[in-house]
């Protein structure tokens, strides 16, 4: 392997490729974590621009804004942003079916026994509610409810709220510049056209701008978007293409004017070949739909998306086109990809820009000192590959647990083969309803698989320990979950009237 650094020099000069939401991410964290020992420099170009979508966060981004040290308060300001509870989805299971995939917790254990499994047996006998009633982050997204944990409250369901954000995606990334620059980030403008390397190590050494200028660096980090204008086209590192379990490649955006109720979450609705989500933000709301073009036409998509607003829209739907996958090697040599460069997986979970937060983190964990270590590089990989794979298992559960089979595209997603892995968890699922962790770094854990396959109608079969309880006492345990978690959902705070009370942002035009 070629990767080791040519020189024996502690590494300097940091240049990030590219200014969208993953370029900005990076130099926010980094120059919060680093920037007294390299000099961070970031080139991106306003005549290529940013993807311009992302607007739906999971609760891991309030780590991200508390390392980068960003006061969440200022940054909802300032980005328009709502709060998310988790996401509704609509239609998924089969038509006129709805649930949430809500953040936090679902109500509480009985023994050792996780509230699903209680649930499973009180519902084959018709004794049990639908399975949102028993998780508050559920509850208080159908009320419109919204306040954040309150940690003293211990033994209430208000101790274990979580939540994420809605943000207008331009403005997070503008907002971060700010942040960034005040910190001693060097922004440059320029539209890169090549690289060179060095003979000798293969390492890339500077950029060729096209108005001449060349810059020259350490370390370079790849956040140029779907093209990977560094990791793919300069390195030629391939790309594994997962459109067979994820046959969704298109997707149109477009901006609607607010809906009358500020909603503490997203929804996603299933289409005849794809799905549309909805995200509300304080100025505007977020809408797109994501489609397979092996099952729709651009116009049918256009038309599904324009018909299904809940608000006037403001501009013409635009086109973004995708692979879903992942890089084969998201560092390679001295160049690390993140953000789309280094993969996508469509947006069902609002999974991309917590990857571009554990990519950060992945690299300042394991930074070259004066070499570009081999060992470090493969670990590097490793574990990015074991995040995607395991993001997009959970993703193509939503499509292949599920009764609908009245299009060509659904019927397709639901009989198609899944990956070994996915298989295997969907078994121990059906068998048992048990779920065990397969490594530290797996974003979904037990509550969240729980909520979308009871959500999609998996067939699943409860504990039998379940049987070794009296069934008067597991009926008595979900009511009471239920009647607590209905209590405290009514008591909450009006999602709007929170954020006019906390964090409301200054009124601004929103354009298409
Ligand atoms: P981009 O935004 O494309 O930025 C690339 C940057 O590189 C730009 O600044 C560009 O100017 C620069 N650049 C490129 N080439 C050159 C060059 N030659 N010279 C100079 N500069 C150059 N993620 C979520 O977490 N939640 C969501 O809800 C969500 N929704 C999505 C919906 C859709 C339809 C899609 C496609 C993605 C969605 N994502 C979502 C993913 C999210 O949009 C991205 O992960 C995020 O915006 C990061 O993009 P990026 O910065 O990698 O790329």
């Amino acid at each position: 392997m070629r990767n080791t650094r040519a020189r024996n020099a502690p590494l300097k000069d940091i240049v990030i490729v590219g200014g969208g939401t993953a370029g900005w991410m990076t130099a926010a964290l980094l120059s919060k974590l680093l920037s007294r020992h390299y000099v961070i420099r970031l080139v991106e170009s306003d005549e290529i621009g940013t993807i311009g979508v992302g607007e739906a966060t999971i609760p891991s981004i309030r780590t991200f804004l508390q390392l980068a040290g960003i006061d969440q308060v200022e940054m909802i300001k300032a980005t328009q942003a709502t709060f998310k509870l988790g996401i509704e989805f609509v239609d998924w299971r089969d038509l006129g079916t709805s649930y949430i995939h809500g953040f936090g917790k679902i109500g509480q254990d009985m023994l050792w026994l996780h509230p699903h499994q209680l649930w499973l047996k009180m519902t084959a006998k018709g004794q049990a509610r639908h399975f949102d009633h028993y998780a508050l982050n559920c509850m208080a997204a159908r009320k419109n409810r919204f306040c954040p944990p309150d940690p003293r409250q211990t033994g209430s369901p208000l101790a274990d709220i979580d939540y994420a954000f809605h943000f207008d995606a331009s403005l997070f990334a503008a907002f971060l510049r700010k942040e960034s620059e005040k910190r001693g980030v060097e922004r440059i403008e320029g539209h890169i056209l090549s690289a060179e390397r060095d003979g000798e190590s293969g390492l890339l050494s500077r950029l060729l701008l096209a108005d001449g200028r060349t810059i020259a660096g350490d370390l370079f980090i790849d956040c140029s978007g779907m093209r990977g204008l560094l990791i793919g086209d300069i390195l030629g590192v391939g790309y594994e293409d997962w459109g067979h379990w994820l046959p969704c490649n298109r997707a149109f955006a477009v901006p609607s004017e607010s809906a009358p109720v500020l909603t503490p979450y997203t929804r996603s609705t299933a289409r005849p070949a794809g799905w549309q989500w909805r995200i509300p933000l304080q100025h505007r709301t977020g809408n797109g739909i994501v489609f397979s073009s092996d099952h729709w036409s651009d116009d049918e998509a256009a038309a599904a998306l324009l018909a299904n607003l809940d608000g006037k829209a403001l501009g013409e739907p635009r086109l973004v086109r995708f692979r879903p996958g992942m890089r084969a090697r998201s560092w390679d040599r001295n160049v690390v990809a993140i953000g789309l460069a280094s993969g996508f997986l469509e947006p069902l979970e609002s999974t991309s820009i917590h990857l571009i937060q554990t990519a950060i983190l992945r690299l300042v964990a394991l930074f070259p000192g004066t070499a570009f270590n081999p060992t470090d590089i493969a670990e590097y990989n490793r574990q990015t590959a074991f995040e995607y794979c395991d993001v997009r298992d959970f993703i193509i559960a939503h499509y292949k647990v599920t009764d609908r089979e009245d299009t060509a595209f659904w019927r397709y997603v639901k009989h198609m083969e899944v990956p070994d892995s996915l298989a295997e968890r969907l078994a121990l699922f059906r068998d048992s309803a048990r779920f065990f962790v397969h490594g530290k770094a797996e974003l979904f854990r037990e509550e969240s698989w729980v909520q979308v396959l009871i959500g999609q109608g998996l067939d699943m079969h409860y504990d039998p320990m379940v049987d070794m309880i009296p069934e008067a006492e597991v009926a008595n345990h979900l009511r009471d979950i239920e009647e607590v978690i209905a209590d405290v959902a009514e008591r909450m705070p009006r999602h709007e009237d929170f954020i006019a009370r906390q964090c409301r942002a200054p009124a601004i035009l929103a354009t298409g």
